[in-house]
């Protein structure tokens, strides 16, 4: 029997160590460094009764019907959808930035002309990149591109990754644009939800069985016995099973402060975002998500900095050209290597959201699927 070895116990690790052993029937041994399954994914309910995502908020939405499906045999779903508050000049509108949230920030006469002229130029419901509103050559929806490029974009992404929107691949905030609707959800996708006994479950029921084997606390470079694997899926960062032979590659990490309040209800959202005040850039309140009662609150508060090895977790890589072509030449190189596989958020070096996180782990089993059947 095949035996396959996953560096990384969270969102692709798991979703490839179930796969290989349900579907293939080979035995996987999966390993993390951290004490817990999940990655950043990972969530636990406190005294409280509240389940906390300790590395920040995380809603999972896709309109594949496979994905929804595959996650469905480990867990039932909370349909939750996600509303987002961005707090500009003190008043609490809908993020993304749309009709509604324009209609809260100007007075009417001024909202109904720029309603008009983006429903013509661009049409009803319609997404545009606040990089692409910003290219318009109508005076007046210049003005609008401005206002919230500078009171939604510009503050938040220079605390969220110390660089301007323009300086960062522009799928970053485009995947945030203004949206041209009414609808005030953060997301628009067909399936939306969460777990209803937390993601750590759901995960811990992808990992219950007979083929696979959890090793926590366990480095890769622990492993004694890699030539006895027959593959390897490394989830962690290329450049580090590389020995950062062609240089780093950054990332931005997380400060995450969890904080519990004694009061019922902090804020008017499940997430609220604050581009212009503060060092954070957002604060979740957990009861939203799986509407839990307590009479305390517990929030997180998001602290970006730079990722420091050995100081804090790597969680979103830095997309600009100059990243990509170290990427690459680490790419280059792990194709000399037919049996070790780079996956994930930190493997792939993407952003990705957890719905395209399992969309590339299908895409790479599929491949290694028919080579086996094949
Ligand atoms: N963004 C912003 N203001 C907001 C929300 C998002 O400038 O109020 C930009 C920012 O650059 C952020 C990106 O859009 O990093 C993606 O936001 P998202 O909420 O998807 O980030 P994530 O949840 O992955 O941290």
């Amino acid at each position: 029997m095949k035996t396959n070895l996953v560096v990384g116990c969270g969102l692709s690790g798991i979703t490839m160590a179930h796969r290989l052993a349900d579907e293939l029937n080979e035995e996987v041994v999966i390993i993390d460094t951290k004490s817990h399954i999940g990655g950043t994914c990972y969530d636990y309910k406190d005294e409280n009764g509240i389940t906390v995502h300790k590395y920040g908020p995380h809603i999972f939405r896709t309109n594949s019907t496979e994905i929804w499906d595959f996650l469905s045999q480990f867990t039932e779903w909370y349909p939750f959808m996600h509303h987002v508050l961005g707090v500009i000049d003190g008043i609490e509108v809908p993020i993304p930035f749309n009709i509604n949230s324009m209609h809260k920030v100007f007075p009417k006469q001024l909202a109904e002309k720029l309603e008009t002229k983006l429903i013509q130029q661009f049409g009803y419901n319609k997404k545009v990149p606040i990089l692409e509103l910003r290219k318009t050559d109508d005076e007046d929806l210049q003005f609008l591109a401005e206002y919230i490029y500078q009171k939604v974009f510009l503050g938040y992404t220079i605390k969220q990754w110390n660089f301007t929107p323009e300086q960062l691949d522009p799928s970053v905030t485009g995947s945030v644009p203004v949206y041209i609707s009414r609808d005030d959800r953060y997301f628009q996708e067909k399936y939306q939800g969460i777990p209803l006994n937390g993601y750590t479950k759901m995960f811990e029921n992808m990992l219950k069985h007979p083929n696979i084997k959890v090793r926590l606390n366990t480095a890769y470079t622990d492993v004694k016995d890699i030539k006895s694997y027959n593959r390897i899926f490394y989830t962690g960062a290329i450049e580090e099973f590389f020995n950062y032979k062609y240089g780093k590659l950054p990332y931005r990490s997380l400060d995450i402060r969890i904080k519990t309040f004694n009061t019922e209800k902090f804020q008017n959202a499940p997430v609220v975002n604050y581009p212009e005040n503060y060092d954070f850039t957002r604060i979740a309140e957990y009861k939203y998500f799986l509407n839990e009662k307590s009479d305390k609150t517990v929030l997180s508060f998001e602290y970006p900095q730079d990722y420091e090895l050995g100081k804090n977790d790597r969680i979103y890589p830095i997309l600009n050209p100059q990243n990509q072509a170290i990427y690459n030449r680490y790419l280059q190189e792990a194709e000399h290597m037919p049996n070790v596989f780079f996956l994930g958020r930190l493997g792939a070096y993407r952003y990705y959201d957890m719905n395209r996180t399992i969309a590339a782990v299908f895409e790479l089993f599929n491949k290694i699927k028919g080579k086996v059947n094949g």
